[in-house]
């Protein structure tokens, strides 16, 4: 399998390089140059499996060759093993036609955990054949880092910065990310938002003697192993709920459109899936550009849901490449105007394509608390705001097809004060996590400054 960029100014590479380069050297995002293909029959054979051997079959649709079949098995084993879940992605019950897959079972309590988990296996697997070491440099608006600490604490072959941006995510997320005493593990509370993070982080990756001097890698959902493991839970449910007989639409929580895209990945490789909805919070750059085409950049406006305080969505490249029948040049003229103008017109044509599978709807932050207490009152189930922003956009579209699966990304526990706020009922952190109030945080403090962080970069890499 050969990956190619988005803009079509870099040489295709194989998986090992997709996955350790992350960004293209062209600015561009990895896509394969083919999207794998399973039929009826493959599909509905993943029914009863399990989520482990599922894994190892979508991810190494996309691994090729490169990567050894029982090896890969074994690192699906041990990754998905750290979950606090027989299923690891269990269903659970809304309402006749709703349901709630709660990818929140990993050892940070957050969606991000299925993907890194996987990834940081890749990781050390693959460096450690080539005889490498990375620095892997990750911004993260609240989730990505603590589930990047978790999965990459003390492995050998990786070094890891994570960037946050510093009082605009919760404390429990904070103290997943900080209170790792690894060496190899870095955290740095950035004084601005988490898309200055993201610019920075960007901007460093342009930086080709920083990168090749440390060897700079990303695990941003803009790495496609990540877009890759997240599409195996679009197979396990869908097939829980009687696919390929029966198409399933999704609605998921979306700020970098990582976790959305996924899903459109998982339908491009034969799933039937009859709609996503990409909901998103006041940061609603998603669901502006489903709607109107127009897709614009906006001021980023801190919500109870700070995983999705996002107004550029990294992904969307990878759906307009699609869009565009996979013009690079179109694409990389569109992002190019993106980065200077902040906006792009989708073509008409384009955005048709897009809508044939995907909705945008943005909610308020009335309408994610309404939901997160009425979905305690008719269900007995507590719903971090994430959750609730699906949870509420589901209550504002119109015509979706049944079943509806709901992606539930984080556990309420990880969100007390909003949650209790709306519930009247405080969530409790599953065993296990229990003392993280009292780890010791260990993190440094910088300005929203290239430069300075390019320094600190360097400095970490060569200890
Ligand atoms: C990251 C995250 C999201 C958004 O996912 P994207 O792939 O960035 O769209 C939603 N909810 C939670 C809890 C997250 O951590």
């Amino acid at each position: 399998m050969r990956y190619i960029s988005t803009r079509g100014q870099s040489p295709a590479v194989g998986f090992t390089d997709a996955v350790l380069g992350g960004l293209a050297p062209d600015g561009g995002l990895y896509v394969p140059e083919a999207w794998p293909q399973f039929s009826p029959a493959e599909i509905r054979a993943f029914a009863g499996k399990p989520y482990a051997e599922v894994a190892a079959a979508v991810i190494g649709a996309f691994a090729g060759d490169e990567i050894a079949p029982a090896i890969l098995l074994e690192m699906c084993r041990e990754a998905y093993s750290t979950f606090n879940h027989a299923a690891v992605v269990p269903l659970v019950q809304l309402a006749p036609e709703v349901f709630l897959a709660e990818l929140f079972h990993g050892p940070s309590l957050a969606f991000k955990d299925v993907a890194m988990q996987i990834l940081a296996r890749l990781y050390d697997h693959l460096l450690g054949a080539e005889g490498r070491v990375q620095t892997i440099l990750c911004a993260t608006s609240g989730d990505t880092g603590g589930a990047a600490v978790e999965a990459f604490r003390g492995r050998k072959n990786v070094k890891l910065v994570a960037l946050f941006p510093q009082g605009r995510i919760s404390e429990v997320q904070r103290r997943f990310m900080t209170t790792a005493d690894e060496a190899n593990v870095a955290c740095l509370a950035i004084k601005g938002t988490f898309d200055d993070c993201q610019a920075i982080v960007k901007e460093i990756f342009g930086d080709q003697v920083l990168r090749q001097a440390v060897d700079l890698s990303g695990v941003n959902s803009i790495n496609f192993a990540r877009i890759a493991a997240q599409a195996v839970y679009y197979f396990t449910t869908a097939v829980a709920l009687g696919a390929p007989e029966r198409s399933v639409s999704f609605c998921v929580p979306s700020g970098n459109f990582g976790d959305a895209f996924a899903g459109y990945v998982a339908s491009r490789m034969g799933l039937p899936i009859a709609r996503i909805v990409a909901a998103t919070n006041a940061n609603d750059i998603l669901a502006r550009a489903f709607e109107d085409g127009r897709y614009q950049r906006g001021e980023v406006t801190p919500t109870i849901a700070p995983a999705m305080d996002i107004q550029a969505a990294s992904n969307f490249e990878r759906l307009y490449f699609e869009a565009v029948r996979r013009d690079p040049v179109e694409t990389a003229r569109a992002f190019q105007a993106f980065a200077s103008a902040g906006a792009i017109d989708v073509p008409p044509q384009a955005l048709n394509a897009m809508r044939e599978l995907f909705r945008g709807v943005a909610v308020s932050e009335d309408e994610v608390r309404r939901a997160i207490l009425v979905t305690l009152n008719e269900t007995g189930q507590l719903i971090d705001p994430h959750t609730a922003v699906a949870v509420a956009a589901l209550r504002k579209v119109e015509g979706l097809e049944p079943p509806v699966v709901v992606l539930s990304t984080a556990h309420p526990a990880k969100f007390p004060q909003d949650v209790t706020a709306a519930a009247g009922v405080a969530p409790e952190l599953p065993r296990g996590a229990a003392n993280l109030a009292k780890r010791t945080e260990r993190y440094d403090r910088l300005p929203a400054d290239a430069e300075t962080i390019k320094a600190y970069v360097r400095a970490f890499a060569e200890t």
